[in-house]
C-alpha cells in the first residue's frame, strides 16, 4: 500500500480562507477577523520542558485558523463554535460562568476552545483578578465575564490532529488571540498587542487547567513565538528565548516529518508517570529540577541517586533506582545535546553532521533510557538513517505520533520511499510524510 498524499478532504490548502468561508456559510455574515497559529516540530530537547530544561522547536507551515466575531450579549452570552474537522459538531456553550471542571473525565474538542476563551478572559481581567498571578491551579471564572459578549468561531486547520505536531497548541493560541482582540475591539487599547511569551502562558493555562492535560510550555511557546526560518531556543528554567537562524534550503537540506499514524493508548498515563519519576528523582537529589544537573556531574549524581533511593522511605511504583537512573540520564544528556546543536547553529557554518548525530543520539536515549518510543517510530528512524538521513528521531511525547528526519534535499524522495517500504514490510499503517519549513508564529491574518 502506498502512502496517501498529505491531504484530507476536510482540509483546504489555505486554512485562513477556509475558516472565513466556513464562518460565512454557517453564520451568514463576514467574520470580524481571522487569526491563526502554527503547529510545531521539536528539532531536539524532548521531555526536557517540564524539567526546566532546554528545547529547540520550530513552527511548521501548517496552521490552524479561527474566523470569529463577537455577538452582543442579549441575556445569556454563549460561545458558538464549529471546526472543519468535525463537520457535524456545531457546539454552543454558555459563557457566563465558564470555569474549569476538575471532575471532568471526558474531553470534547470544544473544550480546547472554551478553555482558551476562559484563559484569555481571565488574563484580560488583569493582575488583580484571582488566579492571574502566574500560579497554577486556578478554578476561577473570569471576573466580569458575565458582562462580556458572546463569541462565534469557525475553525479550519492544516495541522494534522493528534499526530504529535501540536494541533492543540495551534488551536489554543489562535483562539486566545481572537478572544483578546474581539473582547477589546472598540474599547481603549483596541486589539492591543500581547507578548508572545504571555500568549503562550495563557494557552498553556487553557490546556493544563481547563482541558486538564499537564503539558509543559514548549508547544504553546513554539506556536506563539516562532519566527519563519528560525529555530526557537527556549530555556524553560531561565525563561529566555532566542531566535536561531535555520535556513534548511540554503543548507541543501530537507526536514521530513513522518506521521506514523500510530497512537498508543498508554501515552497519557506514561507521560504523567515520566513527570512523576523526574520529580521524584529531583526530590531524592535535593534539587529543584533535573535541569540543575550539569553534564560533568552526571555520574556522581547517578551514584547519589542510587544511594538515596535505597535509604529513602519508598514511594511505591516510582522508587526503582534503575528506572530513575535512566530517566535522569536522558534528561541531562538531552539538555547537553540541545546545547551542542545550538552551538553549531549559532556558528556561521554549522556542522550538520554533528546536528544529525545529536538528533539520532536523542532518539536512542528516548528509546532506551526514557522508554517512550514505539515500534513505528523506531522503524521510521532506522529506515530514514539507512536511506541516507543526516539524523532522525521521534519528536513529541512519544508512543506514536511523528518522527523527523534531516536529509540532504536530493535524497528526500529516496528516504520517504524507504520509510514507506519499511512500514509496509512491518505491516504498519502507511505513514504520511511531509516536508516542512520553519514558519511564523501566531498572528492576525485578517
Ligand atoms: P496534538 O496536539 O499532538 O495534535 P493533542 O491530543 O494534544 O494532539 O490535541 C488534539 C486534540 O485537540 C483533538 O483531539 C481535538 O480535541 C483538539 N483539536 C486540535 N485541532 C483541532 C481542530 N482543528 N478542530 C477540532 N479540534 C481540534
Ligand atoms: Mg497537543
Amino acid at each position: 500500500e502506498k502512502a496517501v498524499a498529505a491531504t484530507d478532504s476536510s482540509v483546504a490548502a489555505d486554512p485562513v480562507a477556509a475558516a472565513r468561508q466556513l464562518f460565512v456559510d454557517t453564520f451568514g455574515s463576514e467574520p470580524a477577523g481571522v487569526w491563526s497559529a502554527p503547529g510545531r516540530v521539536n528539532l531536539i530537547g524532548e521531555h526536557t520542558d517540564y524539567n526546566d530544561g532546554l528545547v529547540l522547536p520550530f513552527a511548521i507551515d501548517a496552521r490552524t485558523a479561527v474566523a470569529g466575531s463577537s455577538v452582543p450579549a442579549g441575556g445569556q452570552a454563549s460561545l458558538e463554535v464549529l471546526s472543519a474537522h468535525r463537520p457535524d459538531e456545531h457546539r454552543t456553550i454558555p459563557l457566563g460562568e465558564l470555569t474549569p471542571d476538575p471532575e471532568r473525565t471526558e474531553t470534547d474538542w470544544s473544550d480546547y476552545v472554551s478553555g482558551s476563551v476562559w484563559a484569555a478572559r481571565l488574563h484580560a481581567a488583569g493582575p488583580g483578578a484571582a488566579g492571574t498571578d502566574g500560579t497554577d491551579g486556578t478554578d476561577d471564572a473570569p471576573p466580569g465575564a458575565a458582562a462580556l459578549p458572546g463569541l462565534r468561531f469557525a475553525v479550519a486547520s492544516t495541522v494534522p490532529v493528534g499526530a504529535g505536531l501540536s494541533s492543540s497548541a495551534a488551536l489554543e493560541c489562535a483562539v486566545v488571540l481572537a478572544t483578546l482582540a474581539l473582547d477589546s475591539a472598540g474599547g481603549p487599547g483596541t486589539d492591543r498587542a500581547i507578548a508572545p511569551e504571555q500568549l503562550a502562558r495563557i494557552a498553556q493555562r487553557a490546556e493544563n487547567h481547563y482541558v486538564g492535560v499537564p503539558t509543559g510550555l514548549m508547544d504553546q511557546m513554539a506556536s506563539s513565538a516562532a519566527e519563519a526560518d528560525h529555530l526557537l531556543f527556549f530555556d524553560v528554567g531561565a525563561d529566555t528565548i532566542e531566535q536561531i537562524p535555520f535556513d534548511i534550503d540554503a543548507a541543501g537540506l530537507s526536514l521530513l516529518v513522518i506521521d506514523t499514524r500510530a497512537h498508543h493508548s498508554l501515552a497519557d498515563g506514561e507521560y504523567a508517570k515520566r513527570r512523576a519519576e523526574c520529580e521524584r528523582a529531583a526530590e531524592l537529589l535535593g534539587l529543584n529540577s533535573l535541569r540543575d544537573i550539569d553534564i560533568d556531574q552526571l555520574d556522581l549524581m547517578l551514584a547519589k541517586l542510587v544511594a538515596a533511593t535505597r535509604s529513602s522511605v519508598l514511594v511505591p511504583a516510582v522508587d526503582d533506582a534503575e528506572v530513575l537512573v535512566r530517566r535522569v540520564r536522558h534528561i541531562v544528556t538531552e539538555n547537553q545535546r540541545v546545547l551542542d546543536v545550538v552551538t553549531q547553529l549559532r556558528s556561521a557554518s554549522p556542522d550538520w553532521g554533528t546536528v544529525g548525530r545529536d538528533m539520532t543520539a536523542s532518539h536512542a536515549s528516548l528509546r532506551d533510557d526514557y522508554q517512550v518510543s514505539a515500534d513505528e517510530l523506531d522503524v521510521a528512524v532506522d529506515a530514514a538513517l539507512s536511506a541516507g538521513a543526516v539524523g532522525a528521531r521521534m519528536t513529541g511525547g512519544g508512543f506514536g505520533g511523528s518522527a523527523i528526519a534531516l536529509v540532504p534535499a536530493e535524497r528526500a524522495a529516496t528516504v520517504s520511499a524507504a520509510v514507506e517500504k519499511a512500514f509496509a514490510a512491518a505491516g504498519f499503517t502507511a505513514p504520511v510524510i511531509r516536508s516542512v519549513h520553519p514558519a511564523a508564529g501566531a498572528r492576525r491574518d485578517h
